[in-house]
């Protein structure tokens, strides 16, 4: 009794991998850090760890590799909560690009990543930044469209934002290095950065952790967070892990998936436990 301060809320991490290809070295690591962070590394036995699976990429998805995820992340000596697949969501992500254009934040764009090429784009941080064109000259309705957020009135909706990384600190969001990013795609009810943004708020996340080849995308989510109004968490974006060539691992060809490893008879926790020495060494 006496002074006790109250419980702070507790930390929840997702681990959301997209079953259109097995899982890899970097995905363990990235299972591990989300993992860690919610059950104790830090004394946070309260912590939840979430599994998600990303299983909207239309034809690229093979639903069947959901169960080799989780014989995986059990091998590694992970345990989780399994929240609801994208694909049960898409009705929420409808609703949130409908409700952004009623305020004429998005735009529709017919291009093809050739057009976009061909138009001169600046490589950003994360790919081509879109010159702009279908937002200066609408395009036919006729043709199918992804839709673009307009960065420009965006900002002047949200007015100046920052969020905050656990391992680079307080971040001013700046939209110049992504340009207008696609919310809504021409094949599907939403892009990555819809999804994931209504996602990680639908399920509770408090810690968005991922790899840090993400960390630009993460002033998009934030500035989504303010135009829907939804709780924003703090991000942790961890190193990523390169072979002795400095290759991102998960890139380098050959590199076994952890089915395979497993399937070899290789100890996952011993794998795991591994990966978290690497992890210290890479300064997390
Ligand atoms: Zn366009």
């Amino acid at each position: 009794m006496g002074m006790a301060m109250p419980d702070p809320a507790p930390l929840v991490t997702r681990f959301a991998p997209s079953p259109n290809g097995r899982l890899h070295l970097g995905h363990a690591l990235s299972a591990i850090v989300a993992h860690d962070l919610a059950k104790g590394a830090e004394g946070n036995g309260g912590g939840r760890f979430l599994l998600r699976i990303e299983d909207i990429d239309g034809p690229r998805s093979r639903p069947e590799l959901a169960d080799e995820f989780r014989r995986d992340l059990a091998w590694l000596g992970l345990d989780w909560e399994e929240v609801p697949a994208q694909s049960t969501r898409l009705a929420s992500y409808a609703a949130a690009a409908e409700a952004l254009k009623a305020r004429g934040l998005l735009y529709p764009c017919t291009c093809t990543r050739k057009q976009i090429e061909e138009a001169g784009a600046q490589e950003g941080s994360d790919g081509l930044i879109y010159p702009g064109t279908c937002k200066r000259t609408p395009p036919d309705p006729a043709l199918p469209a992804a839709w673009r957020l307009d960065a420009a009135k965006a900002l002047a909706e949200t007015g100046p934002l920052v969020w905050d990384d656990a391992l680079a600190g307080p971040q001013a969001v700046d939209l110049s290095g992504l340009g207008d990013v696609v919310l809504v795609r021409k094949d599907l009810p939403a892009s990555y950065h819809l999804a994931v943004t209504l996602d990680d708020a639908a399920d509770g996340v408090t810690l968005v952790t991922r790899g840090a080849d993400l960390f630009a995308a993460s002033h998009v989510h934030r500035t989504l967070q303010a135009l829907l109004g939804l709780p924003v968490p703090r991000w942790h974006h961890h190193p990523l892990l390169v072979d002795e060539t400095g290759q991102k691992l998960a890139k380098r060809r050959g590199s076994p998936a952890l089915a395979e490893r497993r399937a070899a008879g290789e100890d996952g926790r011993m794998l795991a436990e591994q990966l978290r020495l690497r992890l210290l060494r890479l300064g997390t």
